[in-house]
């Protein structure tokens, strides 16, 4: 129960990745306020397997890129769990397409959700972690920021971007006792990546070097320590979580 006491705040995790890392934290100890876009019946799902696991957990309903939105998700942990200790930035979304058709709103929305929602959680998360000096700051970027993706330039861009957020503010809040880290994921089985064509998934398991697609839970345990008391030395890095991937 390392996260005893503490209280998180999950961007999308209603599905996937999000949902595997409420519960990781949740049965670490720690109280948890979620986010989710629109899938209420997903959101729901969450919420009865984090209140089985015994701990406060409240989903709230709404657009990251909205920063009225993400406000709402800091103060909600503040007002209603007692403070805001740990900050997940998980929700994303991918429209994938070539550059050369690639149509703009496509773009813009991949990174208002992916980089600007991001951006607009932690700025609201600042405020309380700075007055409490103590604060884990988890950010999912992705492999392909590392590499690149043909047919994913908004996707790469936007978690590229990300990793630049990630080291800047780790820099801007060392001195506050509030630690900024990454988490990239290689191939994950999720939602995400099951739209994806079979071809297309064969060639991507084809270069991970531990031979099979990871499981959300292996990112939840990462991210867990990242947020843990464990990683208080640990600042503006990136995780890679990929089997090998991105070697
Ligand atoms: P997923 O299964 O598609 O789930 C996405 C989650 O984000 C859902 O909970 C969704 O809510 C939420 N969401 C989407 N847009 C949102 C918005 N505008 N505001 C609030 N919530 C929003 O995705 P995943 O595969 O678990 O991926 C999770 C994170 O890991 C993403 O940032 C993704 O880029 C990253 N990642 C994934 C992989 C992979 O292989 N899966 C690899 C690298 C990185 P609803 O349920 O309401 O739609």
């Amino acid at each position: 129960m390392r996260l005893e006491g503490r209280n998180a705040v999950v961007t999308g995790g209603s599905r996937g990745i999000g949902r595997a890392i409420c519960l990781e934290l949740a049965r670490q100890g720690a109280n948890i306020v979620f986010s989710y876009a629109g899938n209420t019946a997903a959101a729901e799902e969450t919420l009865s397997q984090l209140r089985e696991v015994g701990i406060k957990a409240i989903a709230l309903q709404g657009d990251v890129a909205d920063g009225q939105a993400a406000k709402a998700l800091a103060d909600t942990a503040v007002k209603e769990l007692g403070s805001l200790d740990i900050l997940v930035n998980n929700a994303g979304i991918t429209r994938d397409g070539l550059a050369m058709t690639l149509k703009e709103e496509d773009f813009d929305a991949v990174v208002d959700t992916n980089l600007k929602g991001a951006f607009l959680c932690m700025k609201a998360a600042v405020r309380p972690m700075m007055k409490a000096r103590y604060g884990r700051i988890v950010n999912l970027t992705s492999v392909v920021a590392l590499r690149g993706n043909p047919g994913q330039i908004n996707y790469c861009a936007s978690k590229a971007g990300l990793i630049g957020m990630t080291k800047s503010l780790a820099k801007e809040l060392g001195s506050r006792g509030v630690t900024v880290n990454a988490v990239a994921p290689g191939f994950i089985d999720t939602d995400m990546t099951s739209a994806m064509p079979e071809s297309a998934r064969q060639a991507m398991l084809a270069t991970i070097p531990l031979s099979r697609p990871g499981q959300p839970e292996d990112v939840a345990r990462a991210v867990a320590f990242l947020a843990s008391d464990e990683a208080s030395y640990i600042t503006g890095q990136v995780l890679c979580v990929d089997g090998g991937m991105a070697m």
